[in-house]
């Protein structure tokens, strides 16, 4: 069965918490979208890991995990990655990487740092790991795939050389930076067709094979809905779709083989780079709802920054479930919500007077005004308890208050950072 995790916000959820605990009953985990500019944090017997391009299921060895073809593929963080899980005493993963993912190129890097200094205050708040130049080129059909990387050398050089004449165009005049050339450019592609060698396969054609076989696959998502191209928060998203119906292109397999959607939503709001967000909070309040949260604080797990925080949102996480096409929610980091004496819920918009629960578009989205309904909070520590019944009044009046207002079943509780951490509720 195909099974996928999804962000139904702006990311950070904790998805890796959800997938690495799902893995443990999985065969496969594919990565099929997004690149190594968003991360994952992973606590388990190991360790602390930040994955940024690895999926969230290494830390098994009876599962396979898999960078698909939507992802865009920085090799050489890939390779640092599967070499900081091994030092750090993670049986060898077994990895296999499409032969049609694309790579990010070292100009791309460039091109994003380039593009984020001429914009200057007027950014996105990329993380400049070159993803949006990426997906630039991979739509304008200059990009290039693994599977070029072991094709022969002029071919390989005569598409660089024409690639670069254009990108040396921009570097020139607008940028006012050093051109690049194709010998400098090949040699870089050579030292990552050596690093990604032993791991590129066809991996749709596995994967048919593995569907056949009735194995468990599970589709790890980045980001959340917020930040999909088409649904989100347009333009401040990010470059590939957040959503599980791109996990079947991300990946190569039918779409009516997922059969379960778990999306994850955290117990309030965070974001990180720029963007509308109705919910947030500010100052005194901000700080300490940051310190707390996550496991160690919430800050960003590829950048470190500190990241926005608002109270929780039912109207952007109703359209991020529905835009997901939930089955399950995964409801996470409830934990840290213990220390309030009462806690906002925001349950409507406000746009010209009006107040509305429906998720709106971004010209509108930049009026909307919170409107909240405060929940009296727990005041205890709920970490440990496994039971549902055993959480305290208010903390499950919390769970089903949001659930009922978003409209999709609650069916896990996270009520900590650790693989086991977890309540689950019979719906
Ligand atoms: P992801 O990108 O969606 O996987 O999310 P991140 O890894 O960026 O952020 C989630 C953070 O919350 C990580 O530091 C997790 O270890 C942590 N986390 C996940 N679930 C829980 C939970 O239930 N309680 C607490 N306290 N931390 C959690």
């Amino acid at each position: 069965m195909v099974t996928a995790i999804v962000g139904a916000n702006w990311g950070d959820e904790g998805k890796g918490k959800i997938t690495d605990m799902l893995a443990e009953t999985s065969d496969i985990i594919i990565r099929f979208q997004g690149g190594a500019n968003a991360g994952h944090t992973i606590i388990n017997n190991y360790g602390k890991f930040a994955l940024h391009t690895l999926p969230s299921g290494v830390f098994y060895d009876h599962t396979t995990s898999i960078i698909g073809n939507g992802v865009a593929l920085d090799i050489p963080k890939l390779f640092n990655e599967i070499r900081d899980i091994e030092e750090k005493g993670v049986p060898t993963p077994k990895i296999l990487v499409s032969d049609r993912a694309q790579m990010v190129m070292p100009y791309h890097v460039l091109f994003d740092a380039y593009e984020e200094e001429r914009l200057a205050g007027k950014s996105f708040g990329s993380t400049k790991s070159g993803i949006a130049p990426f997906y630039s080129d991979k739509y304008a059909k200059i990009g290039f795939q693994v599977s070029e990387l072991f094709a022969d050398e002029a071919s390989l050089k005569d598409k660089i050389s024409r690639v670069i004449a254009q990108k040396n165009v921009l570097l020139e005049h607008l940028y006012k930076k050093p051109l690049l050339t194709v010998d400098e450019v090949y040699a870089t592609l050579m030292e990552y067709k050596e690093m990604v060698a032993p791991y590129v396969c066809d991996v749709s054609a596995f994967l048919y094979d593995a569907v056949k076989e009735g194995k468990n696959i599970l589709l790890e998502g980045q980001l959340g809905s917020m930040k999909d191209p088409d649904h989100g928060i347009y333009p401040m998203v990010t470059s590939s779709s957040t959503l599980a119906a791109y996990g079947a292109i991300g990946a190569g397999i039918p779409p009516y083989e997922i059969k379960k959607i778990v999306t994850v939503v955290k117990a309030y709001s965070s974001a990180v780079g720029a963007g509308e967000f109705v919910s947030e909070i500010f100052g005194d309040e901000a700080d300490e709802l940051r310190r707390r949260g996550g496991d160690g604080g919430e800050f960003g797990a590829t950048t470190g920054r500190p990241r926005r925080m608002g109270w929780f949102d039912c109207v952007a996480t109703r359209y991020g479930c529905r835009i997901q096409g939930t089955t399950d929610v995964a409801f996470t980091v409830l934990d840290v919500l213990g220390y309030l004496d009462e806690i906002p819920v925001c349950v409507g918009y406000e746009i010209d007077g009006v107040v509305t629960k429906d998720f709106p578009v971004t010209t509108k989205l930049k009026k909307a005004k919170p409107v909240y309904e405060v929940l009296p909070g727990w005041k205890s520590d709920i970490r440990g308890i496994t039971d549902y019944d055993d959480l305290p009044e208010n903390c499950r009046n919390y769970i089903e208050f949001i659930e009922k207002e978003i409209g999709f079943p609650i069916t896990m509780v996270s009520n900590g950072p650790g693989r086991h951490e977890i309540i689950y509720r019979n719906k």
